[in-house]
């Protein structure tokens, strides 16, 4: 098929609502050890790892680097914090985008820094007949994660499109840096509490997935 397209889609933020948690966790325990850390922060910060977050913070609030052992202890605290808040659900209205992507016969991807294999799991379970586990890029195939352009660079080329045939969608203004860093087209999809100026580096800006499905039935069509 001529007009076929490859859609990367992020995870956290994109398919599962999982960032509202990750805010909370990352503000409780930090705020337990004295350190600040706003929901902004957590959400303007998604995608770096959780080493970098807490040496930040630490300079920001003694102006020292944090030690290994505080950065393992505040680190598994939040991982702990984050379990106890449940299971995250689906982004309200992304199955019906990944069907509609599905039936225009475009390949769906799965392109996420994460490496939690619960979380990768439960893709299939939570999006029956989407994925296929040979179309994910996660934490175990790269070396550097987003804002880093390889994890899309590595779809893109197992893809065997043209760039032109790959759209990325992300949330979050690291990743929109990596997609567009990679040669891309990003579309962001506001899920969250950042403003459109902080997505602004994507090519468009959605403030909602059922706005992404509009449009997107719309370029079908073109
Ligand atoms: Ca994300």
């Amino acid at each position: 098929m001529t007009d076929q397209k490859a859609y990367f889609f992020d995870m956290d933020g994109v398919l599962f609502d999982s960032m509202p948690n990750h805010a909370i966790a990352w503000e409780e325990v930090m705020k337990a050890h004295g350190l600040s850390f706003t929901a902004r922060d957590c959400y303007i910060n998604e995608g770096r790892t959780g080493e970098s977050v807490i040496r930040e913070a630490m300079w920001k609030a003694r102006n020292r680097d944090a030690t290994p052992d505080e950065i393992t202890q505040i680190y598994s605290e939040k991982s702990a914090y984050f379990h106890r808040l449940g299971e995250a659900k689906a982004i309200p209205d992304v199955a019906e985008v990944l069907k509609h992507v599905q039936s225009c016969g475009h390949q769906i991807w799965v392109v996420t820094g994460s490496g939690q294999r619960t979380l990768i799991d439960s893709l299939h379970s939570m999006f029956p007949n989407i994925f296929d586990n040979q179309r994910m890029i996660t934490a175990f195939d790269v070396t550097h994660g987003k804002p880093d352009p390889e994890p899309y660079l590595k779809a893109w080329e197992r893809s065997g499109l043209s760039k032109e045939q790959c759209v990325v969608i992300e949330n979050a203004p690291l990743g929109i840096r990596s997609g567009k860093a990679a040669g891309l087209t990003v579309y962001a999809v506001n899920t969250g509490i950042l403003t459109r100026e902080d997505l602004s580096q994507a090519d468009c800006v959605f403030d909602s997935m059922a706005e992404l499905l509009s449009f997107l039935r719309t370029q079908a069509y073109i």
